[in-house]
């Protein structure tokens, strides 16, 4: 699968962890886990995931010093941390440490609950992958519907093309590297040449050019990528 969310989680119990990347892949998002704190610097940095799932009491390196490294880099600052924490009390001294956490659920928690957490972060980072309509200029991509509007008449694109313009979509302005469109609209664990991605631009713009909007709202940006405007 390619282009679901991809939720990092931070536990160091095996079963919750379990119990956490069962629920969260049920929901159809991607699931990277791992067990203790410097391991989840490390994976933030290296597979940047759209939303954290952090919990409080970690071996070594706490959950607190975690979402605090977190925030302090540049690569990571932006990605939104869910803190999980044992009681409410801590809740209130997270808040207390300004640890930078986008939300806070206390445990024992309903998975309802964290799933609704988890669906408001990714409105942010994730609109599309949460069934968010985007728009971008006079272009409009209805998830439900799955069709893609320019200047009000519809446009027709391949599954490849959808799912490029989706990432486009959701960041716009954002610069593209071959490498990370492969990732989001591929899939992580497959083969692509990096060729293939300039052909699947190409056709995307070339349906993007309709009788009414013939302009280009792709840029390419020489010797880094893509980007959306
Ligand atoms: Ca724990």
């Amino acid at each position: 699968m390619a282009g679901e969310p991809l939720v990092l989680i931070v536990e160091d119990e095996p079963a919750q962890r379990e119990v956490l990347a069962y629920n969260i892949r049920a929901e159809g998002y991607a699931v990277i886990s791992a067990g203790a704190g410097d391991e989840a610097l490390v994976m933030a940095r290296e597979t940047p995931p759209d939303v954290i799932v952090l919990d409080w009491m970690l071996p070594n390196v706490s959950g607190i010093e975690v979402c605090r490294q977190l925030k302090a880099a540049d690569e990571t600052r932006k990605i939104p941390v869910i803190m999980l924490s044992a009681r409410s009390e801590e809740v209130d001294r997270v808040r207390g440490l300004e640890t930078g956490a986008d939300d806070y659920v206390v445990k024992p928690y309903s998975v309802a609950e964290l799933l609704a957490r988890l669906r408001t972060q990714l409105r942010r980072t994730r609109p599309a992958a949460v069934g968010e309509h985007l728009t971008f200029e006079d272009i409009l991509l209805d998830m439900e519907e799955h069709r893609v509007y320019r200047n009000g008449q519809q446009v027709s694109l391949g599954p490849t093309e959808f799912r490029l313009l989706t990432a486009f979509m959701e960041r716009p302005g954002r610069v593209w590297s071959r490498e990370q469109l492969l990732d989001r609209v591929w899939g992580r664990d497959i083969y692509v040449d990096s060729r293939t991605v300039d052909v699947h631009v190409g056709r995307l713009r070339k349906a993007l050019k309709t009788a009414s909007s013939d302009t280009d709202p792709i840029r390419t940006v020489r010797g880094a990528g893509y980007a959306l405007g």
